[in-house]
């Protein structure tokens, strides 16, 4: 077994902060990399070495992939993790750790070009005998016309190198589809460097559920249960739990199954998450995500493991621990620096005030505190908020709680939006699918008591008292801060 002493955390945010505390309880030293707008980020100083990696720009900080090995070299750190995002899933990356000497915490790097590749995996998929979403590769726009007059419209062009939602493309019809073709590959070929593009026929209904894996080098994979990751906006996920609420055990064995079937036949190793569509009792290969995932803790809380210690046991050539039997039920939102009520505008600011929730089954990741500030130049996640409960009605009451607690000021973000969402009878109900949204919560607006609950904690912040002739702006019957000024002192106790 290789003994690492020192990790590089190739990331920022919550999950650098994450994954520095598990290396620091495996036993290893940490170095945290930063860019200009991330020197007095949380991870920075949480770590025991930090070095400057470049300006802002990810392009030439967190995704430059020699300024990282020169850092890890300089502090002479014996294994990197990359995290999510950023260069995490990138065969360069893992092969140039490799060539420096140095441990990459993650599958191997050809088998991260393999599975990548969005074509290639669902080839890998086919071979295994792993269901795909009907669908082809395609090189000629008449094959396209072909394939879509027999699945039917609407349809999905899909970027083969795509990632996070982006390079997705739904066709709803015969007219359209020439000019999203083209459209689709030119995008794709600037936003990755790669303008290949597939088609898959466009599921009206499914859900998303994932598998989680881990595998070592001595041949042995384990799966860690399911994820539904069904709840999301524009393809990205925002609320994840598990177990999916509803599926069959025969269904949740069947989709495992597979999962390690595929994962076997790509040699994978670490941790990896297989992911797949379901629509009533069929199932569907979606893609491989090499990488931690971002919705990993409610597999931690479920399985009371951790999963990036046990990335750490793999890379440094250990087995991977039996899962212990699961039990209860997790759930995760995410909380975004946006605003739910102007179509998801991105968000920026210096958090003024930060309540953090607490209480039995609640797990907060962030690497928010006061006086944080939250720049425009990476992605807006805030804070992951994950509660854990005897049974799925015990994790959701504990979530819309500690959502109620929650609060951060001076960057707008979408709590009161994800509150709204866990706490409606539609969630409750489990009614999941990947339209959710769509069809529940598209004209969500904020409560008028939440704005007042803003405004009170803003003036507390502020060190400011009421504002002469504010009056409530709650209904008649609700309860609003202001209403209860007479026994509310902003400055200590009355005397
Ligand atoms: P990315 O890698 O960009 O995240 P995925 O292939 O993982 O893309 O798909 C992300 C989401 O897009 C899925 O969870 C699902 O909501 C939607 N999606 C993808 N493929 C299909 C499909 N064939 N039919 C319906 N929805 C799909």
């Amino acid at each position: 077994m290789a003994q690492l002493t020192k990790l590089l955390v190739a990331n920022r945010g919550e999950i650098a902060l994450r994954i520095i505390r598990s290396a620091r309880l495996f036993g290893l030293k940490t170095v945290a990399v930063y860019s200009a707008a991330d020197a007095k980020s949380a991870h920075v100083g949480a770590a025991d070495e930090a070095t400057a990696i470049g300006p802002a720009e990810a392009a030439k900080s967190y995704l430059d992939i020699a300024a990282i090995i020169a850092a890890a070299k300089k502090s002479r750190a014996d294994a990197i993790h990359p995290g999510y995002g950023f260069l995490s899933e990138r065969p360069e990356f893992a092969q140039a750790a490799a060539d420096a000497q140095i441990v990459f915490v993650g599958p191997r790097p050809e088998v991260m070009a393999a599975l990548g590749d969005k074509v290639a995996a669902r080839r890998i998929a086919v071979a295994a005998g792993v269901p795909v979403v009907p669908g082809i590769e395609i090189a000629e726009i008449p094959a396209a016309r072909e394939f879509a007059a027999v699945a039917g419209y609407p349809i999905l062009i899909k970027a083969a190198a795509g990632g996070g939602g982006r390079g997705m493309r739904v066709v709803a019809e015969a007219a359209q589809l020439e000019s999203a073709l083209e459209a689709a590959a030119r995008e794709a070929a600037a936003a990755f460097g790669d303008g290949r593009i597939f088609v898959e026929k466009y599921l009206a209904h499914p859900r998303h559920i994932e598998i989680q894996i881990l595998g070592d080098e001595h041949g042995n994979i384990v799966a860690l249960g399911e994820r539904d990751c069904s709840i999301q906006r524009r393809h990205q996920k925002i609320i994840e739990e598990s177990p999916a609420p509803g599926l069959s055990s025969a269904m949740r064995a069947t989709i495992i199954e597979a999962a390690l079937k595929l994962a076997s036949a790509a040699h994978y190793t670490n941790a990896g998450t297989v992911e797949f569509l379901v629509e009533d009792d069929n199932f569907y290969f979606l893609e491989v995500n090499a990488r931690l995932q971002v919705e990993h803790p409610v597999t931690e809380m479920r399985f009371g493991c951790d999963l990036v210690c046990e990335q750490l046991r793999i890379a440094s050539g250990g087995k991977v621990s039996e899962p212990a039997a699961p039990s209860g039920a997790a759930i995760e939102c995410r909380i975004n620096a946006e605003d739910p009520e102007h179509d998801f505008r991105p968000a920026t600011g210096t958090v003024l005030h930060l309540n953090v929730p607490g209480g039995p089954g609640v797990r907060f990741d962030s690497h928010m505190t006061r006086g944080a500030e939250v720049t425009p130049w990476y992605d807006g996640l805030l804070g992951k908020l994950v509660c854990y409960g005897a049974n799925r009605e015990e994790a959701r009451g504990r979530l819309v709680n500690a959502l109620s607690e929650f609060a951060l000021l001076g960057v707008t973000n979408n709590a009161a939006y994800l509150r709204d969402i866990i706490a409606s009878e539609q969630f409750r109900d489990a009614k999941l699918s990947t339209h959710f949204i769509d069809e529940f919560f598209s004209q969500w607006k904020i409560s008028a008591a939440e704005i007042d609950a803003a405004i009170v904690a803003a003036a507390i912040t502020a060190g400011d008292r009421q504002p002469e002739g504010v009056a409530s702006r709650a209904g008649a019957g609700r309860r609003s801060p202001w209403d209860g000024l007479n026994n509310f002192e902003l400055w200590g106790s009355r005397r």
